[in-house]
């Protein structure tokens, strides 16, 4: 719920800068999708299909790499509207057979679905570890993708396992990031992030570091530091965490998805704001489904369904004509 609600709140900014956010949202956020109600994107749908497949897996690994790899297939089959560029050409060669399928991209598409192998396996660090790298390698290589994935997933699931049962030191989140992967990369941005963090203003030095003027990017060592930032700096604030990502403009789906996975992890379910949760208007992913699936992940009905819901063609094709009118809406001031 932490990741959809933020999917469905920060989805109407997508791609714009902070200053015409600025100019054009209107703060506390509602929903903007549509008047008072919101849909997801594939933040959500590819957050759905890892926690299905883990459970379907039922630990082994290879059983839930086929098992997500099916239904990233079906997902393409439906025409997503919002699909990266790495997540379309893995899943086509998904298609043709091969089984490398993953392309050589530091995209975010893997740490939008990371948060929640961190829940379903907080308490395994070695399992969590093998199923962030099936994830990731069916479609990105780029070590820097699976630094960013597996960051998100150890967040998590120090915050699910009870590791961390209120905010962490920084320096235990810092020693915890460094360990993820020697990548230079990698490691720089974690000095930036340990740097934002003490910074006066931390907002303002993650959008230095890892925004700028046109937002945060969809690449991997700018979304991941960015939403890592937000939640810590707004921590036991699912609202403030959310509204600071959509400020910062770029990603802001995909960005909040992330850090509504931690910041829905530390706050539990009465954190996230009823009036969003109530509003989200989706189907087959539906909140309802998504509690549902909630319910099966903790083992308490086990009758939730883990399939493939080929109704998500038909609701393909009206979120398009919805997101088309959003665009028409955008050539509109204010600029
Ligand atoms: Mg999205």
């Amino acid at each position: 719920m932490g990741i959809a609600v933020g999917d469905a709140i920060g989805l109407p900014y997508e791609g714009m800068s902070p200053r015409r956010i600025h100019r054009l949202a209107k703060f506390p956020l509602q929903h903007g999708l549509l008047p008072g109600r919101g849909m997801v994107s594939d933040d959500t749908d590819h957050a759905i299909f890892v926690s299905q497949a883990l459970i379907a897996g039922k630990g082994d690994v290879n059983q839930f790499r086929r098992a997500l790899a099916w239904r990233l297939r079906f997902w393409l089959l439906c025409l997503p509207a919002g699909v990266g560029f790495a997540t379309l050409r893995s899943i086509m060669r998904l298609w043709l057979g091969l089984s490398n399928s993953g392309v050589y991209s530091a995209g975010n598409g893997p740490c939008m679905r990371s948060g929640m192998i961190g829940a379903i396996l907080a308490h395994d660090v070695q399992a969590r570890r093998v199923h962030v790298q099936a994830s990731t390698m069916m479609t990105h290589t780029d070590p820097k993708a699976f630094a960013g994935a597996m960051a998100i997933a150890e967040v998590v699931a120090r915050i699910v396992n009870g590791q961390w049962p209120g905010k962490p030191q920084l320096d235990e989140l810092i020693a915890v990031l460094t360990d993820i992967s020697p990548d230079a990369d990698w490691q720089l941005a974690v000095t930036r992030i340990n740097a934002a963090c003490k910074a006066p203003d931390s907002m303002l030095a993650a959008q230095q570091y890892f925004g700028g003027q046109h937002g945060v990017s969809g690449y991997a060592l700018h979304t991941v530091p960015f939403a890592l930032i937000a939640w810590y700096q707004h921590y036991g604030d699912y609202r403030a965490t959310i509204e600071a990502v959509v400020r910062a403009g770029g990603d802001t789906d995909t960005v909040a998805a992330i850090a509504g996975a931690m910041a829905g992890a530390s706050v539990g379910l009465p954190g996230i704001p009823a009036e969003w949760r109530s509003g989200l208007a989706d189907c087959p992913h539906s909140g309802s489904y998504l509690t549902a699936l909630g319910r099966r992940i903790c083992k308490h009905d086990e009758t939730v369904s883990l399939r493939f819901s080929f109704l998500l063609f038909p609701r393909n094709m009206l979120f398009l004509v919805i997101v088309l009118l959003h665009g028409l809406r955008r050539l509109l001031p204010p600029y």
